[in-house]
């Protein structure tokens, strides 16, 4: 397995009856079938049951609360910059994440969890203070970096996270240190939350250090030419495809020395620039990116000996899916 989930699929009767009590009970529209592939960085997805997208904490609450009150399966979705949702789409209700309010006291910066890591960089950058140049690097949300740990350019959210505050499964919401998040490389204890029932990231607050803005402003510069010069910006992708195996071993050294670069199926093919990361440059399905990151993981296991760990997420409903299918 590949880290593939399935929520449970509402039926018509079922997502319009529960997308009329959202819009009478919280006030948020809701829509059926939403195709997922435009807020995904892979461009891959199909439908959502039903879909929502909220722009404030209190919406982010009152719905994730609805959801837990009816047994609805839940899926927060951020910028979509770590997943391959299955073409057959997202059981459930997917709500997406646009609370971006930020607060700034002293030297911490605290910021629903909507906000992109990228304006969390800028924004901080302006107030003169240092930590989350980083942030550049992550085309996603500050709750989807807490979720995964993100890290870049020799930091990560472990480095500056004072709290994030978490609704539990039980629907209660409660502030958690980065001991109690279970970080470690890529880790967190969000990740391991039950199907259709995340742990949700409301908000979280980092300690920065103050700094000159036109410093900070450099480093951001050479963030940004270190990104253009390594990795195939402006085309689909998720990001790295799998988890490096060591700090001294990269996933894409190994997969760049079995001559991996360019191998396409279908619409998705491994980046001439950067052999851990997929494209679907020639607007491929979910089944061709996961058939390609399967062969090349099956290829590393057999030419080196190495399971090499999925850093990207098969999200949404695969329950189609023969592991090792690959599509002639
Ligand atoms: C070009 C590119 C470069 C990248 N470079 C890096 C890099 O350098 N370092 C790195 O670490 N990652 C990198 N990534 C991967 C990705 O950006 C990060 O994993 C990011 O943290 C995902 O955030 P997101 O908002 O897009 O989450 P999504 O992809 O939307 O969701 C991922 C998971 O997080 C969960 N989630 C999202 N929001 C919340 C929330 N509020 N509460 C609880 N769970 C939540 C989702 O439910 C899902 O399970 C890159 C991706 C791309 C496309």
């Amino acid at each position: 397995m590949t880290g593939a989930t399935t929520a449970r699929r509402l039926d018509e009767a079922e997502a319009l009856r529960l997308g009329t009590e959202i819009q009478r009970r919280i006030g948020v529209k809701t829509s059926r079938h939403e195709p997922l592939a435009r807020f995904t960085t892979m461009r891959v997805g199909g439908p959502a049951d039903l879909f929502a997208e909220i722009h404030n904490l209190f919406e982010l609450r009152a719905i994730v609360r609805f959801a837990r009150s009816r047994d609805v399966p839940l899926f927060i979705l951020g910028r979509g910059s770590d997943l391959v949702i299955s073409d057959a789409g997202m059981g459930g209700l997917v709500v997406l994440n646009r609370a971006e309010q930020v607060r700034i006291e002293g030297t911490v910066f605290t910021t629903d969890s909507g906000l992109p890591m990228a304006k969390a960089a800028t924004v901080t950058k302006d107030a003169g203070l240092s930590g989350l140049e980083f942030g550049l690097a992550i085309p996603g949300t500050v709750g989807g970096a807490v979720w995964a740990n993100a890290g870049a350019h020799e930091s990560d959210v472990q480095t500056i996270l004072v709290e994030a505050s978490v609704i539990a499964a039980d629907g209660t919401e409660e502030r958690r240190t980065s001991v109690e998040l279970g970080f470690a490389y890529r880790e967190s204890t969000l990740k391991h939350a039950a199907e259709g029932v995340p742990e949700v990231v409301t908000w979280a607050s980092f300690r920065l250090d103050p700094a000159e803005p036109a410093v900070i402003a450099e480093r951001l510069d050479d963030i940004r030419r270190w990104r253009q010069a390594h990795q195939p910006l402006g085309m689909p992708s998720a990001g790295s495809v799998f988890r490096n195996p060591s700090p001294e071993l990269s996933a894409g050294r190994i997969i760049d020395e079995l001559g991996l670069k360019g191998r396409r199926i279908g619409g998705a093919s491994v980046s001439e620039k950067h052999a851990n990361f997929i494209v679907n440059d020639e607007k491929g399905s979910a089944a061709d990116v996961r058939s390609l990151a399967e062969e090349v993981h099956a290829t590393v296991r057999r030419e080196r000996g190495l399971d090499l760990r999925f850093e990207i997420v098969f999200a949404g409903d695969w329950s189609g899916w023969v592991d090792g299918d690959v599509p002639a």
